[in-house]
């Protein structure tokens, strides 16, 4: 499943590909790829073709493209999209042979690449939204802007973090909270920290809620200049390249192996129906509240 700094990726390659181009030709491959356009595909196809991709946004793992009329006015609308699980968006020359789950297709005018929109467990999709106002999507406007994300509000993170009465790991998946940390980036962000993810967050000093947020930029910072992480074989960037940053984990998927600050062996632990790795050492489990 790709997590946010694929997403940004992603992003960066939309923004690079796509944005400044007008949409000549949309084509539906299958109907699941446009279920949350809810007045149908043929609309979906009616409200992109002819339309400029302004530009390239992203919250959390959403992704969105503003409209322009052809004569460069706002359209108020924005192509939102969910990669879900397993969903790509490919920038392809025109006549490279279509993907075994190529569910969407859109050429431009210009003639150049198309943009493809591959999605194997089809649990990604696409819409067509009304942008009013600053431009953000009503679905998007509730997800909490993320440290990647230049408007990120460093001063509010910490307050809100520190006001609720949850674990820590909890609060970082809590996308109202941060956007789009998932438990690879969580798991290596609070290592960095020293700080074990049942901690409760309305205990954390100033201090480690700083090192924590320092972990979490480092870490989606790191994983984004190497071109994101997956483990998902299926995930690709806008390009069709795999990241590697998988190869950098300290913690996440090491259990057993040694942690590389102080070589304890890492330790595995049942989360919300997935796992936890840490480092009994550095993370030592908090002591249970009377
Ligand atoms: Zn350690």
């Amino acid at each position: 499943m790709p997590e946010l700094p694929e997403v940004e990726v992603v992003r960066r390659g939309l923004e690079r590909w796509v944005a400044g181009r007008t949409v000549a030709e949309v084509q539906v491959h299958h109907p699941r790829a446009v279920r949350r356009h809810l007045e149908g595909a043929e609309h979906f196809v009616a409200a992109l073709t002819g339309r400029t991709v302004a530009a390239a946004h992203r919250r959390g793992k959403y992704l969105w493209l503003p409209l322009a009329e052809t004569d460069g006015t706002a359209a108020g609308r924005a192509l939102v999209a969910h990669l879900g699980m397993s969903g790509q968006l490919l920038v392809e020359k025109p006549g490279e042979p279509d993907e075994v789950h190529l569910r969407a297709r859109f050429r431009f005018t210009d003639g150049g690449r198309e943009l493809r929109f591959v999605d194997q467990r089809t649990f990604g999709g696409l819409a067509v939204e009304d942008a009013p106002g600053d431009g953000v999507p009503p679905r998007v406007a509730h997800i909490a802007m993320d440290p990647l994300d230049p408007g990120f509000d460093v001063d509010a993170f910490s307050a809100a973090l520190r006001r609720r009465h949850t674990e820590v790991k909890r609060a970082l998946l809590d996308q109202t909270l941060i956007g789009g940390v998932g438990n690879i980036y969580a798991d290596e962000s609070l290592w960095r920290a020293r700080l074990h993810g049942a901690r409760p967050t309305d205990k954390l000093t100033r201090a480690q809620v700083a090192d924590l947020l320092e972990g979490v930029r480092d870490v989606l910072g790191e994983s984004l200049a190497q071109g994101g992480t997956s483990f998902d074989s299926l995930y690709v960037d806008v390009n069709g390249q795999s990241g590697y940053f998988s190869r950098h984990l300290a913690v996440y998927g090491q259990q057993d192996r040694p942690c590389p600050r102080c070589g304890t062996p890492v330790r595995r632990e049942s989360f919300m129906n997935r796992s936890s790795y840490s480092c009994p050492q550095c993370q030592p489990r908090p002591r249970a509240r009377r």
